[in-house]
């Protein structure tokens, strides 16, 4: 079974709408370094001031859930990741990462925060963003996923200042977000150092991972890789 509403036969007639699909190393996520497929679903309803892939936004490409299916096998990769954009914002990005699922790979989905996690197949790791006041997205936090968070998922906070680190700080002891899942601290380039959060994690003894993204050290960022 792909899912409960998108039967197998469905599968030729699904569409999504597609950025590019590619394989890497895992740049984020305590899934850093894992030889990796990406699936970069296109659109997104937020905008966030620091956003590295507005090209993701519109464009794209339409193909079937099938072609898509093919295109991630013929990588030969364990681990795939459903990233945008924000892939939530497409309905059959639900079928797809269950049918991934039913085909024995390892998935995580990159989500913005602002969107209903509750109906993604439950073997796929969530890592969902908390977008903080530096984004300019704060407004659009869905608090209701908070309470679904599982072991298995992921808090992502992006900071772009010390205000913004206060701000995670908050979160944290608020929520006990480190008692429902791994929680990862990222600064933004350019903007915050990535040393002085670093100092402030240690600092402060935040129960947390700290992160930069590998893909940018490694290739400064390039589109698909
Ligand atoms: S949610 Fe992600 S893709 Fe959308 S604007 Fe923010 S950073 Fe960019």
């Amino acid at each position: 079974m792909v899912s409960i509403d998108t039967p197998v036969a469905e599968t030729a007639t699904v569409k999504l709408r597609i950025t590019e699909i590619f394989a890497s190393v895992q740049g984020e996520s305590t899934r850093v370094g894992l030889p990796t497929v990406f699936v970069r679903l296109t659109g997104c309803p937020l905008r966030c001031s620091w956003c590295d892939t507005a090209y993701a936004f519109t464009g794209g490409e339409s193909r079937t859930l099938d072609a898509v299916l093919q295109d991630i096998a013929s990588h030969g990769l364990k681990h795939v990741c459903v990233t945008g954009g924000e892939p939530l914002s497409q309905k059959a990005s639900l079928a797809l990462m269950s049918a991934l699922c039913d085909a024995g790979y390892s998935v995580s989905l990159e989500t913005s925060g602002a969107l209903d996690i509750s109906a993604v197949d439950a073997r796929v790791a969530r890592i969902v963003d908390l977008k903080a006041p530096g984004s300019g997205e704060l407004e659009r936090n869905l608090p209701a996923n908070i309470p679904l968070l599982r072991a298995q998922d992921e808090v992502k906070m992006v900071l772009a200042d010390e205000a913004d680190y206060d701000w995670a700080k908050a979160q944290i002891l608020e929520h006990d977000l480190a008692a429902r899942c791994t929680v990862l601290l990222s600064p933004v380039a350019g903007d915050l150092d990535p040393a002085q959060l670093a100092e402030w994690i240690v600092r402060d003894r935040l129960p947390v991972r700290f992160q930069l993204q590998l893909h940018k050290v490694l290739w400064n960022d390039a589109r698909g890789r």
